[in-house]
């Protein structure tokens, strides 16, 4: 914050998705604490009308130019300023009244706007890990040199940002991320063969965007998270652990080197890491359901299968192999996912094609921010060609 006593004003990069209405829903709870000062989206411009007159931003954008005419004449009677254009997301995120970024796009398309956040000095929160996966190294080095805080929203790495309050200069010794294990948890590989886009579609835990829920039902979305919990919190591979707890009440915990395990526990619900990273290193109240031990009376745990969820094996062989293999698992991520959802390819078929576009994409040791951009269009070719071999 600028001055004390100014409402923090927040830009949602993404506000017509699951994350961004939650964040709206944040905001609205603490209409004390919060101003939302831009709002963007992609297609849904109804929404984004529908939220511009509720909140009554300085300015929307919607990155589909398409959509520009329709918006702006929504708008026509208010003092909201519009934009379109991918351009305009960059460029909204530097406006100087802005505190807090939260990037709440899904997938690469993140990675820009989240850079010129950084070089703008905007604290970020962030819900788009794929930035992180893709540009780890990139991101934290900006971050470094602006000196921008970058807040994690994932509730794992909100869960174990809360676990580290506290704890400056304490050695960690292990990181341990929790997995609901998603729809198929209990499939066998056989049954996973034929498992179906609406099948997986179904969270047994969360209510999220199309992306991340067939990520969640691959396990790419656990393998992405120990990335960016690499990232996050500078630890080494070999100190982050999945371990499967379907209940999803464990957020995540961190081993410290005198054995203890800190966990951060509720009921499932997004708005808290949301509500946690705008108000850092506040906590203020919510009205969110709270956990009930007389009714959650069964905390289980088990080890993660990489034999039936590949992509978790995959995911950790691209954080080991470093350079842009992360950045080739995405983009092919992103190309199967959209494809699978489309029905062209299988639930299975999936890893196959991350597995052969990791080898035949061509590998960066010491990426810079051209060869991410150029790797991410060569590993979306060679994944679609894949696809289309099939
Ligand atoms: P959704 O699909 O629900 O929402 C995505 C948002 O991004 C929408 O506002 C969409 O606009 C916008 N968008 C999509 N593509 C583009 C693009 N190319 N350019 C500009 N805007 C775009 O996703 P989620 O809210 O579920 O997830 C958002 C991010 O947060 C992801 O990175 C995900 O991994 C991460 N995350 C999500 C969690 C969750 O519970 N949902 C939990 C942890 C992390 P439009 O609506 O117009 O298409
Ligand atoms: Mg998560």
């Amino acid at each position: 914050m600028n001055q004390q006593n100014k409402k923090k004003q927040i830009a949602i990069l993404g506000s017509t998705g699951s994350i961004g209405t939650q964040a709206l829903q944040v905001i609205d709870e603490h209409p004390e604490l919060y101003e939302v000062y831009a709002l963007t989206a992609n297609n849904r411009v109804d929404m984004l009308i529908a939220q511009a007159r509720r909140f009554q931003p300085e300015a929307v954008v919607i990155a589909n130019e398409d959509k520009y005419t329709q918006l702006k004449d929504a708008l026509a009677d208010l003092p909201i300023k519009v934009y379109a254009g991918d351009d305009a997301l960059c460029q909204i995120v530097e406006s100087e009244p802005i505190d807090v970024v939260l990037t709440a796009m899904v997938g690469y398309a993140g990675l820009k706007p989240t850079m010129s956040a950084i070089k703008a000095r905007k604290a970020i929160a962030l819900a788009n890990k794929e930035t992180l996966v893709v540009a780890g190294e990139l991101i934290n080095k900006l971050a470094q040199q602006y000196r921008t805080p970058i807040l994690p929203v994932d509730s794992e790495h909100s869960a174990v940002f809360q676990c580290l309050s506290g704890e400056v200069g304490n050695t960690i010794e292990k990181v341990i991320l929790t997995a609901s294990g998603g729809p198929f948890r209990t499939f066998t590989y056989e049954q996973l063969q034929t498992v179906t886009p609406q099948q997986a579609l179904k969270h047994p835990n969360w209510e999220m965007g199309s992306k991340i829920t067939i990520d969640s039902a691959t396990m790419m979305n656990k393998g992405f998270e120990v990335i960016e919990a690499k990232w996050l919190f500078g630890v080494h591979p070999t100190q982050i652990e999945v371990v499967v707890h379907p209940q999803s009440v464990i957020h995540s915990m961190v081993q410290f080197e005198d054995s203890s395990i800190k966990a951060q526990m509720g009921l499932p619900d997004m708005r808290l890491p949301i509500q946690y990273a705008f108000s850092y290193p506040d906590r203020v109240y919510s009205t969110f359901e709270r956990l009930d031990f007389s009714k959650c009376t069964n905390l289980t745990f088990e080890q993660p299968d990489t034999k039936r969820f590949r992509n978790l094996a995959l995911a950790y062989e691209a954080m080991y192999r470093g350079g842009n293999m992360p950045c080739i698992v995405n983009a092919a991520n992103e190309i199967v996912v959209d494809a699978f959802l489309k029905g062209k390819v299988s639930f299975l078929g999936m890893s196959n094609v991350i597995e052969k576009t990791m080898t035949e994409t061509s590998f960066v040791i010491s990426p810079t921010y051209d060869d991410y951009v150029a790797t991410d269009k060569e590993a979306r070719s060679i994944a679609t060609q894949l696809i289309n071999k099939q």
